[in-house]
């Protein structure tokens, strides 16, 4: 076993937040073991119990925090100045003439700049839907999964499709879409091999065809029927992102995209989706009803101009909401904590937007709820119960800042939980996933991230950049 000690940590328990000074947290490479006052442990400390003693007093320790929405891939295709102001319809038709090109190499260096930022923002574990396996390509679901271990994060993969191309109706070019049998076969694959559904797996696999305006009716209604056939798989999605999503749907389904997946029963507590920012008050209540989580990514919706999400409404309905970065494609940076303050800032906005002058007086948005976005929620998602909180029998997820950042200077003093949502969010210090130290003074322990982000610039510069 070993101990944080003397430190200061922030972790959801119950409805609240706590932030307790003074404390140790002992883990061993499982699980937390024990959170209690610094005292209690002295004496166990100085009778040698611990194999380590990690001094904590200049530090600010928060569980891990649980990303439900990526396209770790999308980093090659980050600031490319043709989808720099379109919305999404026209930036997925800019990014399909690049993503057509992707190859095994490709996704994995992409894959690996993603990660090693989700981890030095305070993020330990991560979805990533990846759905884009061009024709003809080497491209397969190992050129990420290779790339977690490697770095060290937790992983939720979403063994992801696209089968509805240009020619039958849908958005992309029929070289980047898969026939669906060949997606249901790779899906069994992966969940054969790699699925793990033990409490404290690091790697799942979820099923998760791309959106109703690029997969058929059919592969949509046949990934359901596998995924509950094995019981502990999840299934997940893009939707209700845009309004021209929404006319999409009533042209060709004649429903509007919450009533579409009702009716092929994607809905569910083992059904987490993207975005859902088009949603009126009785889709709210469905998913509500039907115990459906929502990971919200604010930032990609502002970039795309698609709109805010409802994200008060869905909460106060009790629906489960998580929070997302979104590929970095639409969401340039992929940070975190600087996405709980992001939801932080959209849903005031949207709450003044609303609400006008009647809401005057009306409470802000608070802080702990932005933090709860980016930990229990995302866990609630996942179906994790034992991520994103640091309470005894948790992961042993979790991350350490610095107190002497300058980012949190004077804001630590007053209140560290606010210093991380609302000051410009400081790079981790100290990472720990499963107990295993995969950040260390703030730098990725797995690789150089000189070397890789020279490789990255090398690969984008020759096939994935416009001339
Ligand atoms: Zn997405």
């Amino acid at each position: 076993m070993k101990i944080v000690h003397d430190t200061t940590v922030i972790t959801p328990s119950g409805d609240t937040v706590r932030t307790l000074r003074g404390h140790s947290l002992v883990f061993d490479d499982t699980r937390v073991v024990k959170l209690g006052p610094a005292e209690e442990f002295q004496r166990r400390i100085e009778g040698g119990e611990f194999a380590e003693v990690i001094a904590g007093r200049q530090h600010v320790v928060i569980p891990g925090l649980v990303n439900t929405h990526h396209h770790l891939y999308q980093s090659l295709t980050r600031c490319l100045p043709s989808a720099q102001n379109e919305r999404l319809f026209n930036w997925l038709g800019k990014l399909y003439e690049y993503w057509r090109h992707l190859d095994y190499e490709a996704v994995n260096i992409a894959a690996k700049v993603s990660i090693a930022e989700l981890l030095l923002s305070g993020c330990t574990t991560t979805s990533d839907h990846f759905y884009m396996v061009p024709r003809g390509s080497d491209v397969k679901m190992e050129a990420v999964l290779d790339a977690a271990e490697e770095l060290g994060i937790r992983i939720h993969l979403c063994r992801g499709s696209m089968t509805l191309g240009e020619s039958r109706g849908g958005l992309p070019p029929d070289d980047c879409v898969e026939d669906d049998v060949d997606v249901l076969a790779d899906c069994r694959r992966v969940l054969d091999r790699y699925h793990d559904a033990s409490d404290y797996a690091r790697r799942r696999i979820d099923l998760a065809p791309c959106s109703p305006f690029n997969c058929t009716r059919e592969l949509l209604r046949d990934t359901v029927v596998m995924a509950r056939e094995r019981k502990s798989v999840l299934l997940h999605t893009h939707l209700a992102e845009t309004l021209d999503e929404e006319r999409f749907c009533l042209e060709r389904y004649g429903c509007r995209p919450v009533r579409l997946l009702a009716d092929l029963d994607f809905l569910g507590s083992d059904v987490y989706l993207a975005h859902c920012v088009h949603l009126n008050d009785e889709e709210i209540e469905l998913l509500a009803k039907t115990r459906t989580g929502v990971s919200h990514n604010p930032s990609s919706n502002l970039r795309l101009g698609s709109g805010i999400a409802p994200i008060r409404k869905l909460l106060d309905a009790g629906v489960r909401v998580g929070l997302g970065v979104d590929g970095s494609s639409s969401n340039d940076g992929g940070n975190l904590l600087g996405e709980a303050r992001q939801a932080l800032l959209a849903a005031r906005a949207l709450q003044t937007v609303e609400g006008g002058k009647a809401n005057d007086n009306a409470a802000l948005f608070p802080v702990s709820d932005a933090f709860k976005l980016a930990t229990v929620g995302g866990a609630s998602c996942l179906s994790r119960p034992v991520l994103g909180h640091l309470n005894p029998g948790a992961a042993a997820d979790f991350t350490m800042f610095r107190t002497d950042d300058i980012a949190l200077a004077g804001g630590f003093a007053q209140d560290p939980l606010a210093a991380l949502v609302l000051c410009a969010p400081p790079r981790a210090d100290c990472v720990y996933v499963a107990g295993r130290l995969v950040v260390h003074a703030g730098r990725i322990v797995a690789l150089d991230e000189s070397e890789l982000s020279e490789r990255m610039n090398e690969i984008v510069s020759a096939r994935f950049r416009s001339v």
